[in-house]
């Protein structure tokens, strides 16, 4: 019985994305993560470097197809993402490369290489055409669902980062790919066009037929039954298009005691949420899904902890007999 590795990618040049010291994101959430997935899965797992010098011209040209040419050579040539304070040199580089880990993943599964792979640093939602956004400078998610979708996958896009799913949606609401966002409204990003402004503060689920954008409206102090009760509303959707491959944003700022947000998920709650993936991969994905790290403000324990039984929850549960 042979087994596709899980392919995790990881390296030095993700710790250059720095903010700040004080800035609540930090990047040695990712390499604590890659710890504890590999503690996990062991042998199961191959840690690849998320760039190579051969690699930078193709990713940029992959970055310049979903985005506008001015905002990628303000980050990259420039040094200036527009947004937050932190901003230097080191981070053109960092991003690149983070933009890049996505890309590698996306060759390997269009390679047959693995069914599962994750981006730590990926998954960076909140990122606009022009702009930066919450954190966010180059949306690799964007780009991956349509590369996949050029290349014959019917892919779809799920994100329980506890903050929207705006950037993501609206980069794709001229394509078929659905985007389904699990989110607390009364947080960042209010004004996005992407959600239904009158229903904050209460469950609801929004729909944008025309877009094809699924919008999951979780309270301020929805729990893990609440993160149960969307991907109940998730699976449906996804039981609808039966897609071939999942992209999964899985923020982990939903925590209890995430400094961004009051919500209460649980390891208990993210482990079934995954569960769940896992089981609609394997019905309509051969176990095909993408996951990317997003948000996560608990750099040292509960945001590297939650990835970590994200990512081997559903690599475990979709692994076959080859
Ligand atoms: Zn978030």
């Amino acid at each position: 019985m042979k087994q596709l590795p899980l392919q995790t990618t990881f390296g030095q040049i993700y710790l250059d994305w720095s903010l700040g010291e004080t800035h609540p994101m930090q990047p040695i959430r990712a390499k604590l993560a890659t710890e504890f997935i590999v503690n996990e899965l062991g042998d199961a797992v191959e840690v690849i470097e998320p760039i190579t010098e051969e690699l930078k011209p193709l990713v940029r040209s992959a970055i310049e197809s979903v985005h506008d040419k001015r905002h990628v050579a303000r980050v990259l040539d420039e040094f200036r993402d527009g947004h937050w304070d932190g901003e230097n040199p080191g981070n053109a580089a960092a991003l690149l490369a983070m933009f890049s880990g996505t890309y590698r993943l996306v060759q390997s599964l269009k390679e047959g290489k693995i069914r599962v792979g994750f981006n730590p640093q990926g998954a960076k939602h909140h990122a606009l055409k022009g702009e930066s956004s919450g954190f966010c400078v180059f949306n690799d998610f964007a780009w991956a669902a349509r590369e996949l979708e050029s290349l014959g996958f019917r892919p779809l896009y799920i994100d329980w980062d506890i903050h929207a799913g705006d950037g993501v949606q609206e980069m794709l609401a001229d394509t078929d790919i659905p985007t389904i966002s699990i989110h607390n409204g009364t947080i960042f990003p209010t004004g996005s066009d992407t959600r239904d402004h009158e229903k904050y503060g209460q469950r609801h689920f929004w729909h944008n037929p025309s877009k094809h954008w699924y919008n999951i409206n979780l309270t301020s102090t929805d729990g893990d039954d609440g993160l149960a009760w969307a991907m109940d509303q998730a699976t449906e959707i996804i039981d609808e298009y039966q897609p071939d491959i999942i992209l999964l944003a899985a923020g982990a700022d939903g925590h209890v005691g995430s400094p961004l947000a009051e919500n209460t998920f649980t390891q208990a709650g993210f482990r079934s949420a995954a569960e769940r993936i896992a089981e609609l991969a394997n019905k309509y994905a051969n176990g095909r899904v993408l996951i990317g790290g997003a948000g996560g403000y608990q750099p040292y324990k509960e945001t590297p902890e939650t990835w970590a039984t994200v990512v081997s929850t559903i690599y475990r549960n979709t692994l076959v007999q080859e």
